[in-house]
């Protein structure tokens, strides 16, 4: 087994055996954080069937992924870094998921390019769970608020997603998050990475972005 996909295997096995004493909690789903990785580490997994991708780039996302999504029509490509209003025909273009909406002005600019190019992608509301200053997300007050305008431009919020602050423990960002999420009534989560996932997974993630843990550090 290739090594890529070794390690998948693994994780996912150490996401089993860590739900098995919590009822009714549906099986998250991994996103193989593929950024600055090669198709040589990637291919692996899509022969082995995996299905989910994640991306923090949009050129880069381009260049290695627009002919395997034509000819592999069951992959799902998530955005996961920040986007820029000028980027994001491009985005709705490619992307099955955009984890990184933060604002009116890009919610308005999504929905507008789903409707010319007749394509729906899912969105996520990234939240700056931590309130740190410069990072991308929408303040958790002003969460619900953007949630409805979205609705209203029939843009699909599928759930909510954050980065929490480096270099402290995650888990009550976690749990908030659960709280805010819950409150909304969104059906997906999307938080956890490497270093963090079972304790994502323990506050309700239905979608954990795992990266180094599967293709090795990152340059
Ligand atoms: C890179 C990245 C990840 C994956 O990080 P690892 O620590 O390598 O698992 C997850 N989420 C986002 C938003 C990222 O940019």
């Amino acid at each position: 087994m290739h090594q890529t996909v070794q390690n998948l295997v693994n994780i996912q096995e150490n996401i089993n055996s860590n739900l098995s004493n919590q009822k009714n909690q549906k099986l998250p789903k991994i996103i193989a954080v593929s950024k600055t990785f090669g198709m040589d580490k990637i291919l692996p997994l899509i022969e082995y069937g995996h299905l989910d991708y994640g991306e923090n780039k949009v050129q880069e996302a381009i260049e290695k992924w627009s002919e395997l999504k034509l000819s592999n029509n069951d992959i799902k490509l998530h955005l996961i870094g920040g986007l820029q209003t000028n980027k994001v025909k491009l985005a709705v273009q490619l992307f099955d998921y955009i984890h990184s909406v933060d604002s009116e002005k890009l919610a308005k600019k999504i929905s507008d390019e789903q409707q010319k190019q007749k394509k729906k992608v899912r969105v996520f509301i990234q939240v700056n769970i931590g309130n740190e200053s410069q990072k991308f997300g929408v303040d958790k007050l002003l969460v619900p608020e953007l949630c409805a305008y979205c609705k209203t431009l029939d843009l699909e919020v599928v759930g909510l997603m954050c980065i929490p602050p480096f270099n402290e423990p995650s888990e009550i960002f976690f749990k908030e998050m659960s709280e805010l999420n819950k409150k909304l009534n969104l059906e997906e989560l999307s938080m956890g990475m490497s270093s963090d996932y079972l304790n994502a997974i323990k506050n309700s993630a239905t979608y954990v972005r795992i990266g180094s843990n599967i293709f090795g550090e990152r340059n």
